[in-house]
């Protein structure tokens, strides 16, 4: 199968830069597959999984929000955070999922509430990609 660069960047790392055959991601209207060749495109991404295809294996890993670049040559992904199965905490991915329920139930005067129920996604998210490994 035909390969293209993929390229998956974090402020504090370069958390991938390899050939690969495919990538899936979750962007603002479902999944979007990148194969080589596609048309030229930027798009925001959702927090969810990457799902990366090499030699006809899968690659998942876990992203908050960020933007996805599709090249001719060139795919990027550009998010704020990323992490693979293993680097996953899951018992800290528990601790931020019951703190985002308590608030999101008991509803204190000055919550964010769109604030609480992305970080209760991002918990959501690693907890699953967590389990992969
Ligand atoms: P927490 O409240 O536990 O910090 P968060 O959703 O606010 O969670 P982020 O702001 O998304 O965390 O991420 C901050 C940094 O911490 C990023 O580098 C991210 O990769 C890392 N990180 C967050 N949660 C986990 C986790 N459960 N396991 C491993 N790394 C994590």
């Amino acid at each position: 199968m035909s390969v293209f660069h993929l390229e998956i960047v974090t402020p504090d790392r370069s958390f991938f830069s390899e050939e690969v055959e495919m990538v899936i991601v979750r962007g603002i209207e479902g999944d979007l597959a990148i194969l080589k060749d596609r048309a030229p495109l930027i798009t925001p991404l959702k927090i969810g999984k990457i799902r990366i295809f090499q030699d006809g294996k899968e690659k998942v890993a876990a992203v908050v929000d960020g933007y996805i670049s599709v090249e001719n040559h060139k795919t990027t992904i550009i998010t704020e955070a990323a992490e693979w199965p293993e680097e996953i905490d899951i018992e800290r991915a528990e601790a931020a999922k019951k703190r985002a329920e308590v608030l999101l139930k008991e509803r204190p005067d000055g919550i964010d509430v769109a604030r609480a129920q992305l970080a209760l996604q991002r918990a959501l998210n690693r907890i699953e990609v967590g389990k992969l490994k």
